[in-house]
């Protein structure tokens, strides 16, 4: 019942994936979101981003960002990071990640997804067909409406955890 908000894997950082690798496994598009999952909620771009998406594109991903945030907060940030984006995306419905597999003119089985929310994030890629990864939160102090979400999203991670395999994936064939 709570497969549906499973993340494909579940990461510590956006900045601690193996993109390399998943180059290698056949990857080639990359849908990120913005807030809490490249940097703090309503920051502005880090060094670190920039440095991500360089070395991203230099890898040969194509990347697209996006945001439930207005147009305002995400074009001057992907802009920034080179990066396709869509913003007022409407996250958890998979038409915008749809949308955004054709702007990065990829197949939905080459691309996957990275953000922090498992009831926007996660369930709207899962919906979608893409794989997904979850990370944990950059900024820990989040408005309320938030925490009471994180305290669901604990008890999905509870029977994910528990449906993890030895190697620390879950098998989404199970
Ligand atoms: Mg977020």
């Amino acid at each position: 019942m709570l497969k549906c908000f499973y993340p494909s894997r579940y990461y510590e950082s956006a900045y601690d994936i193996e993109y390399e690798k998943l180059y290698g496994d056949g990857f080639r598009g990359i849908i990120f979101d913005v807030d809490n999952t490249l940097v703090e909620h309503g920051a502005p771009v880090t060094d670190r981003a920039r440095e991500l998406f360089s070395s991203l594109h230099k890898m040969g991903y194509e990347t697209c960002i996006i945001s439930n945030n207005s147009e305002a907060r995400v074009k001057p940030l992907a802009d920034i990071v080179g990066s396709k984006y869509v913003s007022k995306a409407g996250k958890p419905s998979p038409v915008n990640y749809i949308k955004a597999v054709e702007i990065m003119k990829c197949s939905r089985d080459t691309v996957f997804f990275v953000g922090d929310q498992i009831f926007t994030d996660v369930w709207g890629a899962n919906r979608a067909g893409i794989k997904s990864f979850l990370v944990k939160p950059i900024d820990r102090h989040e408005e309320i409406q938030i925490v009471l979400k994180r305290y669901l999203e604990r008890i999905v991670l509870y029977f994910y955890r528990k449906s993890l395999d030895k190697e620390g994936k879950y098998n989404e064939n199970d």
